[in-house]
């Protein structure tokens, strides 16, 4: 059985959603009586309490609103429905203060939601989905400041991502292409300070479509380049699989990918070789 709105009804409302409701409220410090899975009297004390506590309208019924804050903060995503609830409005409010807009703050996960937690995701340096779960929550807790300063390195340049049909790598993605840039560097570095190129790097969604109606089976549709996580990368006077051979050092933990001329590299999170 699902979450019924809790209310005062006759006959009583019963069931194992009531049962949880009297659980969850106790442990939060507001006794409902007996832990008897019937909603009476001493249930809908212990829910005005809790929901007065907890800044929500008081009206002793357990809905959307009242179950969210009883069950604390939820993996956030977009759902049909829209999820909706305190924990939607809390990550509202903070993705704000850390300078990302998520639209108006109404309780909704909607796309603006989701835009603002994959800016904020980027920003951080965690996996972009636009999912707000642990690690998210996290970030959000902390008082780690995102970074939206422009990517910088000794021999990189931001404009060197810049896709091919003239779009800029967003704001929201510099954090991915700073890590991507200082791995760059320690490869530049162990290959003898030669200078390496780049000959794709950020891919916009509309580019990437692109190359992939060209290219179904070359081209992923989730590509790194889409997130400024990734660079194909050449270097004058070595062959690719010199090349090869040294970013399978340097990239143990990212993306390594063999062409016959180019190497793809990225900073994924994780080992993947093909
Ligand atoms: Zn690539």
């Amino acid at each position: 059985m699902g979450k019924r709105l809790l209310k005062l009804t006759s006959p009583m409302m019963k069931g194992d959603d009531v049962k949880e409701f009297q659980t969850l409220v106790n442990a939060k410090g507001y006794s409902p009586g007996k832990i008897d899975g019937v909603y009476g009297n001493n249930s809908v004390s212990a829910c005005k309490a809790f929901q007065k506590a907890s800044g929500l309208s008081v009206d002793g019924m357990c809905g959307d609103r009242t179950w969210a804050a009883l069950e604390g903060r939820r993996t956030l995503k977009k759902t049909s429905p829209l999820m909706s609830g305190a924990d939607v409005k809390e990550f509202q409010t903070k993705v704000r203060e850390k300078g990302f807009d998520a639209g108006a703050i109404d309780g909704k996960y909607g796309d603006k939601c989701v835009a603002a937690c994959q800016a904020f995701q980027g920003a951080m340096g965690l996996s972009i989905d636009g999912i707000c779960g642990k690690n998210t929550w996290a970030a959000l807790d902390s008082d780690g400041k995102p970074s939206l300063e422009k990517p910088h390195s000794a021999h990189f340049k931001l404009e060197e991502w810049r896709c091919n049909d003239g779009q800029d790598v967003p704001v929201q993605y510099y954090g991915n292409l700073q890590r991507l840039m200082d791995k760059l560097e320690e490869l530049r570095a162990y290959i003898g300070n030669k200078p390496i190129t780049i000959a794709s790097g950020y891919r916009s969604p509309e580019y990437n479509e692109m190359l992939r109606k060209k290219d179904p089976n070359g081209v992923a549709k989730n590509s790194q380049h889409l997130y400024a996580t990734a660079a194909d990368i050449k270097v004058a006077g070595m062959k690719p699989s010199e090349v090869q051979k040294a970013a399978d050092k340097i990239f143990a933990d990212g993306g390594m990918g063999k062409y016959s001329s180019f190497t793809h590299v990225d900073v994924r999170g994780h080992r993947a070789r093909w």
